[in-house]
């Protein structure tokens, strides 16, 4: 992003979508009726970007009735797959358009979120030549906004290389980029029975889906808290030992101690909190700095922080978009608020005035257990430890529950070692950045409250969407 010609191609791609209004409708392989016609709203502006039809009770009847299990040979699957790959890859100006607009990713996520979805569809065609399992038949493919294209296309691509039909609903916030990605899919020759879009809301169209006897398996990514909720109603309505593949949230932590480069730790660090506003499931939320750097540390990451500029995606400049939506917004802010009104904030930036923005936040706490739920934005928490307390801080960390990310800068080996082995955690960041999925190479997935595993984007993840071997009824091997 950096080259200017590059720069320069991606702005003369995207010019034309600048005010295109895109439309999105359930693609179902039968008749769609829907529901009335939505807004789908810009986090940036508040406005309209385009509009979206829900699907109706009789749309996902339909849909569950047409679904059948793709069943051309392996090799001519992963052709298609890596066909959808090249799709999207020449189709980056629309794209690019639909991530700036309807879901807020400043122009250097976006790049990041289509090259992850591209790298997923190559990465699952490559790793369905080791499969030797029958896909299990119907899956469900439940996503989140934060990653509308990237998690969405993963999910779908690791069940359809399976050779599974699939049922997608994607977040509310994200129906068109949904429905764009969906429609290279097929231009790319997925077969309609066998992949289908149910755009709608969480509470009804979600939990229709994964109530419904027709479906053999739910891939998740969102919160927690709904992926209990989704555990249940497939308890109830599922049949006995039908998967769910979750990844969840998490209540990331890193610890910086007086040995750490400090220059790097504190370009780590602002990558991870204030990238894509903070909504990434593996950003920092809790920071620990060894007491004695502590003051001059936190100097260095405000002056980092102030070289952020907060504002519309649409800019190539922007670094910091804004949060998804309304809600959203007003959850941050009372958290912040409250904070502050304790005298516990310590810096934020400003922010623009229209649209959805939360300004980059940084709160005192004492420790990870003062952080009662994932804040999902661009705050970032920290505190302060003594070396000799390294262990209560370790224990700390795991008591929250969750183990989705860490993070440790120090030069000190045996202190490497020993944290790492005392944490409940799916994926650790040492002296480098603590971002998510690194599709082949960086396999990821959470332990705990943040995930069923396996992980994401690795080796183990294709078999989960097989039908276990015969003589192991109910049981995959690899759990
Ligand atoms: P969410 O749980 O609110 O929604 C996720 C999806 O579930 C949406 O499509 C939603 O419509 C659907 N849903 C909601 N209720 C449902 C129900 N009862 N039945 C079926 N489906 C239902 O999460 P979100 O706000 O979209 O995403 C943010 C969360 O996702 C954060 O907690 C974040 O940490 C997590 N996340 C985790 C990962 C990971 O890899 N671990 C990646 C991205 C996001």
């Amino acid at each position: 992003l950096t080259d200017a010609g590059t720069l320069a191609r991606i702005e003369a791609a995207r010019a034309p979508f600048a005010a295109t209004p895109f439309a999105a409708a359930p693609m179902i392989a039968g008749k769609a009726k829907g529901i009335a016609p939505r807004a789908a709203i810009s986090p940036a502006t508040g406005v309209g970007v385009g509009a979206v039809t829900d699907a109706a009770p009789e749309d996902i009847d339909a849909a569950l009735s047409a679904a059948r299990i793709w069943d051309a040979p392996q090799a001519e699957r992963a052709a298609i797959l890596n066909r959808a790959a090249d799709l999207y890859e020449g189709d980056f100006g629309p794209l690019f358009a639909l991530l700036a607009r309807e879901a807020g990713k400043s122009l250097p996520d976006a790049v990041a979120e289509l090259r992850e979805a591209v790298d997923f569809l190559r990465y699952y065609a490559a790793q369905s030549a080791h499969l030797t399992r029958a896909p299990l038949g119907t899956f469900a493919c439940i996503s989140p906004w934060n990653f509308p294209l990237a998690i969405f296309t993963g999910q779908i691509a690791a069940a359809l290389a399976a050779g599974n039909a699939v049922i997608s609903k994607p977040a509310e916030q994200t129906p068109l980029i949904a429905a764009h990605a969906i429609a290279l899919l097929h231009k790319a020759g997925v077969p309609a029975h066998a992949l289908q879009l149910l755009p709608g809301d969480g509470a009804t169209v979600g939990a229709r889906i994964t109530s419904d006897a027709r479906v053999s398996g739910v891939c998740f990514t969102g919160s927690t808290e709904t992926a209990r909720l989704i555990q249940r109603a497939m308890a109830e309505n599922l049949a006995p030992g039908a998967p769910l593949i979750a990844e969840t949230g998490g209540l990331n932590a890193m610890i910086v101690d007086s040995t750490a480069l400090p220059e790097q730790a504190v370009r780590d660090i602002v990558a991870s909190s204030f990238q894509s506003a903070g909504q990434r499931c593996s950003a920092l939320r809790c920071l620990y700095v060894q007491d004695d750097i502590a003051a001059h540390f936190t100097d260095m990451l405000f002056g980092a922080m102030e070289e952020l500029t907060v504002g519309d995606p649409w800019h190539l400049s922007t670094d910091v978009g804004p949060v998804i939506d309304e809600e959203a917004e007003g959850g941050i802010r009372a958290h912040i608020e409250k904070a502050r009104k304790e005298g516990r904030l310590l810096r934020q930036l400003s922010t623009p005035r229209k649209g959805h923005f939360v300004a980059p936040t940084v709160i005192r706490v004492k420790g990870i257990e003062d952080m009662k739920r994932e804040i999902f934005g661009p705050v970032l928490h920290i505190a302060t430890f003594d070396a000799d307390d390294l262990e209560n801080v370790t224990d700390a960390i795991n008591a929250t529950g969750y183990g989705l990310t860490f993070g440790l800068h120090t030069r000190i080996d045996n202190r490497v070692q020993e944290i790492t082995e005392a944490l409940h955690v799916g994926n650790i960041y040492v002296n480098r950045n603590q971002i998510g999925a690194v599709v082949g190479s960086q396999p990821f997935g959470g332990e705990g409250l943040s995930g069923t595993g396996p992980k994401a984007g690795g080796p183990d993840y294709l078999p989960r969407f097989t039908a276990p071997d015969p003589g192991q009824p109910g049981g995959h091997a690899e759990g």
